[in-house]
């Protein structure tokens, strides 16, 4: 918990449904409650859930400090087989999360889907994101993927002297709900896309909707030559055995925690000239619509609200152009300065 300055954790084991759920609360310096998504992984050990759980608050911690939200930041695992998620396990994780007491405000994430927050939600109602008959605002993954392309531009306009990505050749890790919607998107901009997942309905799905993407094995896509790549599925990819394989120009997209040792990785990284902007201040999107939810406000407004994203990514960018740090040191220093 000192390591990830992390101020609370909460563990749920019930035997009924074999739920094995944690809630870590990072920091709640700019606000006592905290919001974060819900994930379910089949981790490897408890370990593996709890390291999860620390990085990913911490991301949301980062994130919230970096829009100048007045939220603090928390997220919670879940570790088990998506065999074993049954709506029983669910509202067992519901009823975990209520004795919080809206301390913790959640919405879904990797391995978790509508239904699930909607089971959440009928439990526990501090839940944003559910579509709007389930009295929500909405998937978040359209926001998130729209705030990634706002940063994708001005990471563009830094590299290649203009904000088009029409021609772009970028590649997109994962078609989840992120992912789905940088297809989407990216298309609609004239880019020509390179798509992995490992889940080979959405790869059949994708090719379906846009037969003009590309497609490569996923443990190939790391090294496929790109203008640009976009994780848009798990964390920790960009690691000291991944860095010297890449061939693009660019590292911009919506996975959490993409670094697997940011330290050690973004100087790996500033050494091949690939230009990373950093993964807490593009995939903001989630976060800034949650926050319009919980203040009852309308889609357009948190798309409008993602701006914040452009204005920081232009921040990081002057400041990387003097020389001196990372664009991720120049981040790291925002967030602290805002948690100040
Ligand atoms: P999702 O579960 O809907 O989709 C993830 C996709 O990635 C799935 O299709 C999965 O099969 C695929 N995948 C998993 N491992 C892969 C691998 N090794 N190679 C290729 N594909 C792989 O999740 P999502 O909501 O789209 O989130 C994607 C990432 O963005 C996550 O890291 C999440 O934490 C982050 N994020 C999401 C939001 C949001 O609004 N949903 C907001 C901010 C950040």
């Amino acid at each position: 918990m000192k390591k990830y300055n992390c101020e609370e954790i909460y563990f749920k084991y019930d035997s009924k449904t074999n739920l094995r759920a944690i809630i870590a609360i990072n920091n709640t310096k700019r606000g006592e409650m905290c919001s974060g998504g819900v994930r379910l992984r089949n981790y490897k050990s408890e370990d593996e859930a709890l390291w999860d759980a620390f990085n990913l608050s911490l991301a949301m911690t980062q994130k919230c400090a970096a829009i100048n939200a007045n939220v603090g930041g928390g997220k919670a695992v879940i570790w088990n087989k998506k065999e074993e998620k049954t709506p029983a396990l669910v509202k067992s994780f519901a009823k975990f999360m209520f004795k919080l007491d809206g301390r913790f405000r959640t919405a879904v994430d990797l391995g978790m889907d509508f239904k699930d927050g909607y089971i959440i939600k009928k439990e526990c109602p501090y839940v944003e994101g559910l579509p709007q008959k389930y009295g929500g605002l909405g998937t978040e993954g359209d926001t998130t993927a729209l705030g990634v392309i706002k940063a994708m531009r001005i990471g563009a306009e830094y590299l290649f002297g203009t904000r088009s990505l029409k021609d772009k050749i970028i590649g997109v890790q994962g078609l989840g709900n992120v992912g789905g919607y940088m297809v989407k998107f990216l298309l609609e901009e004239g880019a020509n896309l390179i798509v992995a997942d490992i889940d080979k309905n959405m790869i059949t799905k994708t090719k379906k909707k846009y037969p003009s993407v590309k497609v490569v094995a996923p443990d190939k896509f790391l090294s496929t030559k790109c203008d640009i790549l976009s994780p848009c599925a798990i964390g920790g990819i960009i690691n000291s055995r991944t860095i010297r394989s890449l061939k693009c120009r660019m590292i911009c997209g919506s996975a959490n925690n993409q670094l697997e040792n940011p330290e050690k990785d973004i100087k790996q990284l500033e050494k091949t000239r690939i230009l990373y902007l950093p993964d807490y201040i593009v995939n903001a999107g989630g976060i800034i619509q949650a926050i319009v939810e919980m203040n009852k406000g309308k889609k357009e407004e948190a798309i409008e609200n993602t701006k914040v994203i452009e204005k920081n990514i232009k921040y990081i960018l002057k400041e990387y152009k003097k020389g001196k740090k990372s664009t991720l040191a120049i981040a790291d220093e925002l967030v602290e300065s805002r948690l100040k």
